[in-house]
């Protein structure tokens, strides 16, 4: 048994709560990824490759990419730290939407930069509200595509028109946790546009769908210029054996994420038709989580509904006092708990106070 601290349920069956919180894949990584992961044991003693030479050229191979501008790091989250890092200082404008990965904001802040939020509609990003905001201050727009906390997905014309409109000298950072949910033509879209323009870099995980999220792994892609900024920066072991081994690996049995895009997919549509059926709304999306609106059904909330799902021992995202929205984000589970959330609010619903 793990031992966990006070306060923080450890994922899946060891807490005993289902923990559908962080998005996190309900299924886990491929079975190559887990082998590549225990063959690293035996050279625990070297150093990782500062190259991450196996990694990127998996990566190129798959996705048909110029190995030169693959990036990896410690989860995309230090990707998006550093590229903020390297090309926001004091004052410079950095364009987030309304709903961010909340990293982005927090590493903005450290470096005094003036962040502008920008509003979304019924969770999708609106590219008209976004090139309105843009002024000869702003230096970096981050989006995440498909978005959180929804998983709406702008597909290629659209973040096309976005990029036509943004000036040459504006970094558009795209952000594609869940990229690979979204169907193969809009990631080849950004791929294509971060292969060809020179301000769009493309940053990626191994946390979602690959289900390494406890390694901490990342990528970018970019153009030349930025990935030679970012090796300069980066430190140069801040990947580690461990992660590069089962990431390569995870890269190249492609059919396994295939498998998990489709499952993910069908459970989707699955939840959304069950909580419809019990007089709820869930906004479409993409990605591997759910946003379930109880807006307008009276006597009942988001809040309610946690904390109702909670004493079924099942976490959903918990839900931010400060977000008006009435909304609760909650993570695709495996069947078996997918059911569990809809039995606990098909009753939320049904039940009298
Ligand atoms: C999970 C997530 C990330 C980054 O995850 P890492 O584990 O650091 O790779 C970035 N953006 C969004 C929107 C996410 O949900």
């Amino acid at each position: 048994m793990t031992s966990a601290k006070p306060g923080i349920v450890p994922p899946g069956e060891s807490g005993g709560m289902i923990r559908l919180s962080h998005n996190e894949s309900a299924y886990g990584p491929s079975p190559e990824a887990v082998a590549a992961y225990r063959s690293v044991a035996g050279r625990l003693n070297r150093y990782p490759d500062g190259a991450q030479y196996e990694l990127r050229r998996a990566l190129a191979d798959v996705h048909k990419l110029d190995i030169d501008r693959i990036i990896c790091g410690s989860g995309s989250e230090e990707l998006l730290g550093l590229l903020i890092r390297a090309y926001l200082a004091e004052g410079d404008g950095l364009l987030l939407t309304e709903h961010h990965f909340t990293m982005c904001s927090v590493y903005g802040r450290t470096q005094g930069v003036n962040i502008t939020q920008v509003p979304v509609d019924d969770y999708r990003i609106n590219i008209a509200a976004i090139l309105e905001q843009v002024s000869a201050g702003t230096r970096m727009v981050i989006i995440a595509n498909p978005n959180v906390p929804a998983g709406t997905c702008l597909d290629g014309d659209e973040i096309r028109e976005l990029h036509n409109g943004l000036p040459g000298d504006v970094l558009l950072v795209i952000d594609g946790a869940y990229m690979e949910y979204a169907a193969p033509v809009v990631a080849a879209g950004c791929i294509d546009l971060a292969g060809t323009s020179g301000n769009v870099v493309m940053t990626r995980t191994f946390s979602k769908i690959y289900g390494l999220a406890g390694l901490r792994i990342g990528w970018a892609y970019c153009p030349a210029p930025v990935a030679g900024v970012l090796q300069r920066i980066r430190s140069p072991f801040n990947t580690n054996s461990a992660a590069l081994a089962a990431a390569a690996a995870a890269v190249r049995d492609s059919g396994y994420i295939d498998g998990i895009r489709e499952r993910n997919a069908a459970s989707l549509r699955r939840i959304s038709t069950a909580l419809a059926a019990a007089g709820l709304r869930v906004i479409p999306g993409v990605a591997n989580f759910y946003l379930v609106s109880f807006a307008g059904r009276e006597g009942k909330n988001a809040a309610g509904a946690a904390g109702y799902l909670q004493s079924r021992n099942i976490m959903p995202r918990p839900v931010n006092p400060a977000d008006s929205g009435n909304v609760l984000r909650i993570t695709v589970g495996k069947d078996s708990e997918n059911d569990a959330v809809i039995a606990a609010l098909t009753e939320y619903m049904t039940k009298k106070e």
